[in-house]
């Protein structure tokens, strides 16, 4: 059979590589002029560095079978995330730890001390936080709200923290030790090559058609089925309204040796205008001192206009009624099954990403064999 499998980012590039394993055709586009999506890596011909096109990208993941596909298809090195934060004039570490509460409030506590301290400053009214706002003030108290996530949050969302779910804080942990860790995944790291080296493998594979630089909407050809990791609404060019998103403008910082010492730090106080800088050198311990030059980018959250490239789905109330509806309509569609952080509207990390995609290719394999239609979704996005 010939599918079309519509973008070649990590969604596209697993869906692609099942089928041609299985010995189907499989024409796959993307209308960007490379391939790896929002995870695109290339080394800059100035200073030799790596670089993160679409923002700073760090592979975290529980999932063991996720961990082992992805390093058939090239080697990881061992990377933790260690984020600074500067805010009101000091620099700390995030996620909130035992060093940031001790140099917060200019104390030696020990862990229990700390836990008992914090929870004195927590705000014990209330009992079932609603909103981010909530989440933080229940768990924190107001100083380290505002301190480290009032103005950041109100930069990269552009709205005020009690619009917006406590879902969002709850991917960050609080701890009571020295581990500054930002994630708590067992597995972590990056690849050595780039992630773009590692979806080009991904792709090679016999009866893999890759076309670049080349837009669903600009192909007039027949084929069995559609798989669409593109932006749902911009499948149905965009009948029901447009679903927001938050897009990112990075300014570029060139300079010679060493910048800011480490690959990433955050600037919570609301008067500076962007989020973070990330230096991407540092991303790559294992060979940045062999770089003379140094680039970093800072980073500006904003809300995405038609031609920005959708980063962030901002999925509040509006959204999701928005979101409903495409769904609706998606169902009523047939021939085409919508996967990814776009085709499903939801802010994925890579390995879910990846988990979901293989999760599909078992399941494309027993719709296939049943010869049944395949199905519009994956997983329920709404
Ligand atoms: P994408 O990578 O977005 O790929 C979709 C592709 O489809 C794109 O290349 C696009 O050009 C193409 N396309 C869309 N519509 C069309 C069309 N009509 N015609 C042709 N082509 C089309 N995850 C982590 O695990 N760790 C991190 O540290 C991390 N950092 C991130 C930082 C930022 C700033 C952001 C926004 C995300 C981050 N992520 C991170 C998440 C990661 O980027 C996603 O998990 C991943 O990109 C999802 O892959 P995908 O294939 O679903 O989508
Ligand atoms: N956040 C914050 N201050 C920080 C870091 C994060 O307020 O220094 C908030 C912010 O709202 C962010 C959320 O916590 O969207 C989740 O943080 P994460 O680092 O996971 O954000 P992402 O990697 O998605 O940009």
């Amino acid at each position: 059979m010939k599918f079309c499998v519509v973008g070649a980012g990590f969604s596209g590039a697993i869906i692609a590589r099942h089928l041609s394993e299985t010995g189907h055709h499989v024409v796959i586009l993307d209308e960007r002029s490379h391939i790896a999506g929002n995870c695109h890596t290339l080394r800059d011909d100035q200073s030799g560095v790596m670089l993160h096109n679409y923002g700073p990208h760090i592979f975290h993941t529980a999932n063991r079978k996720t961990w082992e596909y992805i390093q058939k298809f090239g080697v990881f090195r061992p990377y933790i995330n260690r984020v600074k934060a500067i805010s009101q004039g000091r620099i700390y570490t995030l996620p909130i730890n035992l060093l940031t509460i001790n140099q917060f409030f200019d104390k030696t506590m020990s862990p229990k001390e700390a836990k008992a301290y914090i929870e004195e400053k927590s705000n014990k009214n209330i009992k079932e936080p609603k909103n981010f706002e909530e989440q933080a003030l229940s768990m924190l108290g107001d100083e380290l709200y505002y301190a480290f996530f009032y103005g950041y949050t109100r930069k990269q969302w552009g709205m005020e923290p009690k619009k917006l779910p406590s879902s969002i804080l709850k991917r960050l942990p609080l701890r009571f030790n020295y581990d500054d860790n930002y994630f708590t995944h067992p597995y972590q790291g990056i690849p050595e090559e780039g992630y773009t080296n590692i979806v080009s493998n991904i792709l090679n594979s016999d009866n893999i058609e890759l076309r670049l630089g080349v837009k669903f909407e600009d192909l007039s050809e027949d084929f069995h089925h559609i798989f669409y990791t593109g932006p749902i609404d911009r499948y149905f060019d965009f009948k029901l309204g447009r679903l927001g998103y938050r897009t990112l403008d990075f300014e570029r910082i060139d300079t010679n040796g060493d910048f800011q010492g480490t690959a990433v730090i955050n600037y919570c106080d609301q008067d500076v205008p962007f989020t973070r800088i990330s230096e991407h050198k540092h991303f790559a311990p294992w060979e940045s001192d062999s770089f003379a030059r140094t680039v970093c980018f800072k980073e500006y959250s904003r809300l995405a206009e038609p031609a920005d490239v959708p980063y962030y789905p901002i999925r509040l109330a509006n959204e999701k009624t928005m979101l409903d509806s495409y769904i609706r309509l998606a169902q009523d569609t047939s021939g085409v099954s919508f996967l990814g952080r776009l085709g499903t509207y939801r802010y994925l990390d890579m390995d879910v990403t990846i988990t979901e995609a293989l999760a599909a290719c078992d399941r494309i394999d027993q719709f296939l064999g049943g010869n049944s239609n395949l199905p519009t979704f994956f997983i329920d996005p709404s």
